[in-house]
């Protein structure tokens, strides 16, 4: 595996497999790399020629009072994840390689970010629509891998390389959970143990309400009322919302009366907790 910090080493790199004719899948990542990660890694493996993996704590998507200062940061670790799933590049940029001037262009992608996270993670989603513009101009991948753990950030960069066409190929992939139906994430280590059993109540409540849809009962006003009390009565938590969206325009529906998706962000103790599931009435 090769390890570099620089855009130019990258690009040669990839230019040079390009020139073997080998195709390119990339993975963008903040680190803390788990098996999520990991999940997203194969998946490139499989379809790509050459796997590129990027680290990046990128400081334009976290708020003045987010955890940037203390997001969790294990280099050492994180290369020999890396290397134990055969990634070929690991890009590790400084912040400067990123930023080498004050970033004057900011890509908004319009309607997809007002609401969800949106709503309290004010400028969130133009920092990682700008960012990942930047890493794909960096490392110009054929295949990009993005987890639906994260679906109001795939959608977005979906919209923008349909409507700016970048020519990379947006792969999704399916949420990787624990036994018990947490989705990984790389926060999940700020939970206390008791935290991280009571954390389990998010994807037991989402999937009831599917169920409940799949029993005949569609009103969202209902569902989501069900879900906040078995969310609240499994122990203290602050739902900043829980929503039931149209999966493609993310807008909120009255009814799950075609593609839907169920999207959550709970706090609980010092950890923020986002998690989503698609639902449809069939
Ligand atoms: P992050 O390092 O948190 O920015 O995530 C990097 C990529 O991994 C994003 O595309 C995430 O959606 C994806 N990801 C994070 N957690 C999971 C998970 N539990 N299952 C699948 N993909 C994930």
């Amino acid at each position: 595996m090769e390890v570099v910090t620089t855009i130019k080493q990258t690009r040669a790199l990839v230019a040079s497999a390009r020139a073997r004719g080998e195709s390119v899948g990339f993975v963008p990542t903040m680190g803390a790399l788990h098996v999520g990660h990991r999940s997203l890694i194969q998946a490139s493996r499989q379809k790509c020629d050459l796997t590129v993996v990027s680290i990046f704590v990128n400081p334009t998507q976290f708020g003045p009072a987010e955890d940037f200062d203390s997001y969790p940061r294990v280099e050492e670790k994180d290369r020999t994840t890396c290397d134990q799933e055969g990634v070929d590049l690991l890009f590790m940029p400084p912040v400067k390689e990123v930023y080498p001037q004050p970033c004057l262009s900011t890509l908004r992608v319009r309607d997809l970010t007002s609401g969800l996270c949106g709503r309290f993670r004010s400028g969130h989603f133009d920092g990682v629509a700008t960012v990942v513009l930047k890493l794909f101009n960096m490392v110009q991948p054929d295949q990009a891998f993005f987890g639906e753990k994260d679906y109001q950030q795939l959608r977005v960069i979906q919209q923008m390389v349909a409507d700016l066409m970048v020519p990379v190929e947006i792969v999704a992939c399916p949420t990787y959970r624990e036994a018990d139906g947490l989705a990984l994430s790389s926060r999940n280590q700020y939970l206390t143990a008791g935290e991280r059993v009571q954390a389990a109540v998010l994807h037991r409540a989402m999937g009831r309400a599917v169920d409940s849809v799949h029993g005949g009962s569609v009103r969202a006003e209902e569902l989501l009322a069900d879900m906040r009390q078995e969310i609240t009565a499994a122990g203290p938590c602050i739902i900043e919302y829980i929503d039931i969206v149209d999966t493609q325009t993310l807008q909120d529906l009255d009814e799950v009366d075609r593609p839907a998706r169920i999207c959550l962000a709970v706090r609980i103790g010092a950890c923020r907790l986002i998690d989503n599931i698609a639902v449809d009435r069939a």
